[in-house]
């Protein structure tokens, strides 16, 4: 049978090291997975971070995939993809970090597990996500909010 193939949008972040040069790579390895390729890339943005920490700022970019992988492995594969850029498993969370590659929205799949909420529980509330995010998707409908990026985006400013 044909596997179908999924529309997958992923954030990717990094505040550690080659900032660009750990964003390319993570793009190279995502793009070489197998069943899975990037059909849209945003511009990089450089953004402050968020939750406390004083360190250095991010680079962020938010991509749309076409993938036959499911969520849950999708992210396990993801988890691979940091581990080989060199990211620590026991790093801080918040903390700054090499890569990080989160799944923003899985078609309008919402999932509530232990390790994996889609839509991202946060991403309507974090202007480096919806700005890259909406700069290729600006009409794609937030799952449960039921609000396109360009809405959200808009509002989140006006706040
Ligand atoms: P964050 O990205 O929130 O700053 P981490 O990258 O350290 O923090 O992720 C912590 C855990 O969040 C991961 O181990 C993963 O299991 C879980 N997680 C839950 N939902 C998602 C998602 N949509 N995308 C990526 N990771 C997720
Ligand atoms: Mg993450």
């Amino acid at each position: 049978m044909k596997n179908k193939w999924h529309k997958v949008y992923l954030g990717i972040g990094s505040n550690l090291g080659n900032r660009r040069r750990n964003i390319e790579k993570s793009l190279s390895l995502i793009d070489a997975e197998i069943e899975t390729r990037i059909k849209k890339q945003s511009s990089f943005y450089e953004t402050k971070p968020v939750g406390g920490l004083k360190q250095r700022d991010f680079i962020n970019a938010v991509i749309l995939i076409e993938t036959t992988l499911e969520a849950k492995l999708l992210l396990k594969i993801l988890k691979l993809i940091e581990t080989k850029i060199g990211r620590k498993i026991d790093a801080p969370r918040w903390g700054p970090r090499i890569i990080d590659l989160d799944i923003l929205a899985y078609e309008q799949l919402v999932l509530e597990s232990k390790i994996l909420r889609v839509p991202h529980p946060r991403m309507h509330k974090r202007l480096f996500v919806l700005v890259p995010f909406a700069e290729i998707a600006p009409r794609f409908k937030h799952p449960i909010l039921q609000k396109t990026m360009g809405k959200l985006l808009s509002e989140l400013k006006s706040k």
